[in-house]
């Protein structure tokens, strides 16, 4: 049976460093250095732009490195919730191609358009919608893998969308012998470092080694892993994008597309508030209290609008509490500008029975900051987080941490 290629992977290109340049009109062209903190030499390079990837700096260089190799380049400073902004933004636009849009990392996700190709011709056309969108939105370039399923898009996006100039490429598991099996087995997409050094200690170097290798024995070392990776090597992969996904471990969050454009500040705090009522139930329902309460709100065109977050005092799963920090993220952040779509989140979650035990307990602030931080790399993956912590003064580690957190839903 021939499965059709329906998964998008988008890979925001240079994220952060593509972001400051949208923000910043003089900054286009430049070397561009996202650094944690320049006046420090150890600082780390988050994100370089194009131009200053040219002439060879590489993210997580120091920023003594990579002054040395682009004395003209400028650094600017990280601005986490700015890009977490653009980010949700980046999701929204997702999904107006489909429902199934799973956040993967801060600047990739998945879409799987399936059902919804005759729309947009076929998953190729797709991919270039909404590449459009988020460049006309945004102002940031992505490129897009289109494979059957992640794991060939995945690879399909990192070797040849990110070389190519459309910035798309299709991968069909028909592909995989030309495309996939001549890879070193490091660029393989789900094998981490130790994974590698155990592939290559049994003298499999490329992909294609792996594939060729009996899977009676690769189980026998691996267990189940063991048959998963043989099936990777030939590009199968049975894992669906999941959209709630993360929503359901990590965060409740509802959003609603209104009819029309809502005018006055109370209609849509009463919206808000229905919102905030939907999104407690589920919370206790799931038996889970959050602390970071999120809003956002968007014009019809998605483009303008705001994605805030404030912290409850202790974690919550009750209307009032949410409520007011809801419409004290309304209150100051609203323009006066016609609403289409509003969203509330409750982030942060935690376990509801272990509240109270935990009121009792003093933990000390690196304690709750390393908790926080596995949290989120439980969700998110582990680079977004060494990439904030890494360069974040440990004082707003843990708050940032949360912010990034609650934008995951
Ligand atoms: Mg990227």
């Amino acid at each position: 049976m021939k499965v059709e290629p329906t998964v998008l992977l988008a890979d925001m290109n240079s994220f952060y460093a593509s972001v400051e340049m949208a923000h910043n009109p003089t900054l286009r062209g430049q070397p561009v250095l996202v650094c944690g903190d320049p006046e420090r030499r150890h600082g780390i390079i988050l994100a370089a732009s194009r131009e200053a990837k040219r002439r060879g700096v590489k993210t997580a260089m120091t920023v003594g490195e990579a002054r040395a190799i682009c004395p003209d380049a400028v650094c600017v400073r990280p601005r986490m919730s700015l890009y977490l902004e653009v980010s949700w933004q980046i999701q929204q636009i997702a999904r107006t191609l489909s429902p199934l849009v799973e956040p993967y990392s801060v600047d990739e996700l998945f879409i799987d358009v399936r059902g919804a190709e005759h729309i947009w011709g076929d998953a190729v056309e797709a991919a270039g919608i909404f590449r459009q969108r988020v460049w006309e939105a945004v102002k940031v370039p992505c490129s897009v893998g289109v494979g059957p399923n992640k794991f060939l898009s995945k690879m399909a996006c990192d070797v040849e969308a990110k070389k190519s100039p459309s910035g798309v490429a299709l991968w069909r598991v028909d592909d995989v012998e030309a495309k996939l099996h001549p890879l070193p087995i490091g660029k393989m997409f789900m094998v981490g470092s130790r994974m590698e050094r155990h592939f290559r200690n049994m003298g499999l170097l490329t992909i294609g080694d792996l594939a060729h290798y009996p899977v009676d024995y690769l189980m026998r070392r691996f267990g189940l892993r063991g048959a998963v990776y043989h099936n990777l090597a030939w590009g199968r992969d049975g894992s669906p994008v999941r959209p709630d996904s993360l929503e359901q471990t990590k965060s409740v969050g509802h959003s609603v597309t209104l009819p029309r454009d809502y005018h006055h500040s109370d209609d849509i705090e009463l919206v808000l508030l229905e919102l905030t009522d939907e999104v407690c139930r589920r919370a206790r329902k799931l038996g889970k209290a959050g602390r970071t309460v999120s809003v956002g709100l968007r014009a019809y065109d998605l483009t303008r609008g705001f994605y805030r977050q404030t912290t409850l005092p202790s974690p919550s799963n009750l209307s009032g509490p949410v409520f007011e920090k809801a419409q004290l993220l309304f209150r100051r952040h609203w323009d006066g500008r016609p609403v289409r779509t509003v969203t509330v989140d409750l982030s942060g979650l935690e376990e509801d029975g272990t509240l109270q035990q935990e009121l009792f307990r003093d933990m000390d602030r690196q304690d709750r900051v390393s908790r926080t931080m596995d949290r989120i790399r439980d969700a998110m993956g582990t680079t977004a987080i060494v990439r904030a912590s890494s360069l974040l003064p440990a004082g707003q580690a843990r708050d940032r941490a949360v912010k990034i957190g609650g934008h995951y839903r």
